[in-house]
C-alpha cells in the first residue's frame, strides 16, 4: 500500500467538504471491509482516506410511525441482525443478515458500505429495493433522496457524486396484508457470498396482488427488478401455474454470468426456483397478516 492522509472528520459537512477538497484521490473509510481489501489488492490507491466512523449522525436505528425505520450508514451488519425494533419491524433483514459473511465481516462491515461499494455479490440491497427503501444523501451543496434502486449503475458503480455521502436508509411501513421474502442461495460452503440472492414483496387487494416487488441480485452486474414477471401477477390471484410462469419470466429478466459460482444457465435455474419460492412464501406472509 501506498502512503495516505488519514481524515478524521466529526460531522458529516465536514466529511462532505473534505471529499470536495480531495476529488477523485480521496475515498471515505467506514468498516474498511471492503476498501481495505482493494487497497491492499492495489485497486484503489487513493491519497486521502476520510474516516467517517465519528460522526454520530450516521450511527442509530430509529423507527417513526409516518416514515418508517431509518438505519443509520455506520450501523454495522451484526448491529442489525440483533436489533430487537428491526425484528419487530421488519424481521426480514434480520434474517437475511444472519446469511451475510461471517460473524467478523458482520462486525466490521455497515450498511453503507454495503450498498455505496456497488458490489454485485450482496444481499441487503434487494431487500431494500423489495421494500420501497429510500437513500438519504449528503454532498457538499445539498442533500437528495433516491430510490436504493436508483443508486446503482453497473459493477461496482454507483451515482454517488464524489463528495456525497450515504446518511441513512429509510424503509416505510408495509401497507397492510404485505408479505415480504428474501431467499438466497450459495453454491459452495467455502464461498461466502450468494450466488443468487431474491427478495419478493406482495401486497395483496382480497386475494389479488395489488403490488408486486420480484428483485433479483447477484446474477448481474447490478441487482434488478423482474418487472415482467411483477406485471404478471400484478390485479390476479397467484395460483401454482401463474407462480411458475413468474418464476420462469423473472430468470430471463437477469444477466448472470458463468463463474466459479455455476454456469449461465445454472444461476437461471437458480433463480426461477427461488422467484418461486419467495412468491409462495410471500403470499403466505400477506395472507395471514
Ligand atoms: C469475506 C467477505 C464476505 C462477504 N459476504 C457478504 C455477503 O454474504 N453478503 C453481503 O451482502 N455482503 C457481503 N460482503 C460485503 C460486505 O458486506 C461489505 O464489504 C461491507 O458491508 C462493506 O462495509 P464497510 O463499512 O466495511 O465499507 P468500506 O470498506 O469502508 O467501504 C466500502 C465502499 O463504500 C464507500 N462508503 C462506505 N460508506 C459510505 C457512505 N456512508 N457513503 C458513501 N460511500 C461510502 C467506500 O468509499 C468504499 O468505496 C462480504 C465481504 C467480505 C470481505
Amino acid at each position: 500500500m501506498r502512503n495516505f492522509d488519514y481524515l478524521e472528520p466529526t460531522s458529516v459537512a465536514e466529511a462532505c467538504k473534505l471529499l470536495k477538497q480531495h476529488g477523485s484521490e480521496a475515498k471515505v473509510f467506514a468498516g474498511g471491509a471492503h476498501v481495505t481489501i482493494l487497497m491492499k489488492q492495489g485497486l484503489y490507491q487513493p491519497k486521502a482516506l476520510v474516516n467517517i466512523k465519528r460522526i454520530p449522525e450516521l450511527k442509530g436505528i430509529k423507527f417513526d410511525a409516518a416514515e418508517g425505520l431509518s438505519i443509520g450508514a455506520l450501523v454495522t451488519h451484526r448491529e442489525i441482525e440483533t436489533s430487537t425494533l428491526v425484528k419487530d419491524k421488519q424481521p426480514v433483514l434480520c434474517a437475511a443478515e444472519r446469511e451475510v459473511a461471517n460473524i467478523r465481516v458482520r462486525n466490521m462491515g455497515t450498511i453503507g458500505g454495503n450498498l455505496a461499494s456497488g458490489e454485485p455479490l450482496t444481499d441487503l440491497s434487494q431487500i431494500f429495493i423489495a421494500l420501497d427503501g429510500v437513500l438519504r444523501i449528503t454532498g457538499s451543496s445539498g442533500q437528495r433522496t433516491i430510490p436504493v434502486e436508483k443508486l446503482f449503475l453497473d459493477f461496482y458503480t454507483t451515482s454517488l457524486a464524489e463528495d456525497e455521502i450515504i446518511t441513512n436508509v429509510v424503509i416505510p411501513p408495509l401497507p397492510p396484508r404485505s408479505g415480504i421474502e428474501y431467499i438466497r442461495f450459495s453454491s459452495s460452503s467455502v464461498v461466502d457470498k450468494p450466488s443468487a440472492g431474491v427478495a419478493v414483496r406482495l401486497t395483496l387487494d382480497r386475494e389479488a396482488v395489488q403490488t408486486a416487488r420480484v428483485v433479483l441480485g447477484c446474477v448481474g452486474p447490478t441487482p434488478v427488478r423482474a418487472r415482467k414477471a411483477e406485471e404478471l401477477i400484478t390485479g390476479k390471484r397467484p395460483t401454482e401455474e401463474l407462480i411458475g410462469e413468474a418464476g420462469a419470466l423473472a430468470a430471463q429478466e437477469c444477466s448472470p454470468t458463468s463463474d466459479l459460482r455455476g454456469s449461465e444457465q445454472y444461476k437461471r435455474a437458480i433463480v426461477r426456483a427461488l422467484v418461486k419460492r419467495a412468491l409462495t412464501a410471500a403470499q403466505d406472509k400477506a395472507l395471514s397478516s
